[in-house]
């Protein structure tokens, strides 16, 4: 992408993408010291060459956020360079895979400058902190804002979280609260336009669950990160595990402000079936719940359990109102719908 007006595409690279420059954000960029084990060959030749540590398995996943459908087009640059690449890194989470390597494609609708350098911070502020490396990179003018990330990380042999390992009678859990993060896109479409409000904060700066995922990895039997939606992600673990689910609807934690913002019902809706949460679903042997939890409370964070893995196909616990899903209350009818 070059005309005589603006850089070109090796231009916008080396000014903004390659780990020795220096950023307005310089105190959050990774440093070229930091990160780099494994980078036999970095940016500037026509691949990376990447060595895994010995003993691993490489973990790798891509994600397209696109302007307007996964994140608006008026958040800051710096937040939709966060939440790009956090996405991605809680893909790693969920396999309880080590951040390592990630390369960037991204799409400019136009070249500027100042929101390149807004952008450049929010994702190097994040890789600093999951300490992954950007390694390659490629950078095109198109009609819409588009981000593609592909992120690698690494797990031990055998010690990766899948979907398919859970069983009946073991436990549902979940990190953190659930439904802030819809609630935050709902303010923003309200007119909310404070980066810091909780429940924007919670939409558009995900905090991806990279330490917890590696190390829990070894004591939980299934789990993945929660993008759609609970009901809909534990539709995923439960097909692949080949087993249902009974959930205890009032154990589904949502945070105070999201019940001040929406009530009661529409926060619990919100939590079900509002998805971009990305805490992890995570199913685990009852004798493992303790250890879960110390080691969730070390890091800082939190282990709720919502239910539990039954061998009956289906999810229980909840029922489906003609706007979505409700509490379900055993003396009431199953169909009654709730406006
Ligand atoms: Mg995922």
């Amino acid at each position: 992408m070059s005309d005589a007006a603006t850089p070109g595409e090796f231009e916008l690279i080396r000014r903004y993408f390659m780990q020795d420059v220096e950023h307005a954000c310089s105190s959050d960029h990774v440093s070229p010291h930091q990160a780099r084990a494994g980078v036999v060959l970095g940016q500037g030749d026509d691949c990376a060459l990447l060595a895994p540590a010995p003993g691993t398995r490489l973990a790798v996943s891509v994600d397209t956020s696109l302007a307007d459908v996964h994140f608006p087009r008026d958040a800051s640059a710096e937040a939709i360079g966060h939440r790009a690449l956090a996405v991605n890194l809680s893909d790693l989470a969920a396999m309880g895979a080590r951040p390592r390597w990630f390369v960037l494609a991204l799409t400019l609708p136009d070249v500027d400058a100042q929101w390149l350098e807004g952008f450049a911070c929010g994702l190097y502020g994040l890789a600093r902190e999951h300490d992954i490396a950007l390694v390659g990179g490629d950078i095109t003018r198109g009609r819409e804002l588009s981000i593609t990330i592909t992120v690698h990380g690494d797990v031990p042999d055998d010690e990766a979280i899948t979907r398919h390992g859970a069983r009946p009678g073991d436990l549902l859990a979940v990190t953190g609260t659930l439904g802030s993060a819809h609630g935050g896109l709902r303010a923003w479409f309200d007119g909310e336009r404070d980066e810091h409000h909780p429940l924007v904060a919670a939409y558009l700066r995900p905090t991806p669950r990279t330490s917890e995922g590696m190390a829990i990895r070894q004591m939980v039997s299934a789990g993945l990160d929660i993008s759609d939606g609970l009901l809909a992600d534990l539709g995923h673990l439960c097909d692949r595990s080949g087993v249902g689910a009974r959930l205890e609807a009032s154990s589904i934690p949502v945070d105070q402000a999201l019940v001040a913002s929406l009530g009661a019902q529409d926060a619990l809706e919100a939590a079900l079936n509002g998805g971009d949460d990305y805490e992890l679903l995570l199913s685990l042997a009852p004798k493992h719940e303790d250890a879960v939890r110390q080691t969730l409370e070390t890091l800082g964070g939190t282990l709720h359990v919502i239910g539990q893995i039954t061998s009956e196909p289906g999810i229980t616990g909840v029922v489906s109102t003609g706007r979505g899903w409700q509490h379900f209350h055993a003396s009431e009818p199953s169909t009654g719908a709730t406006p």
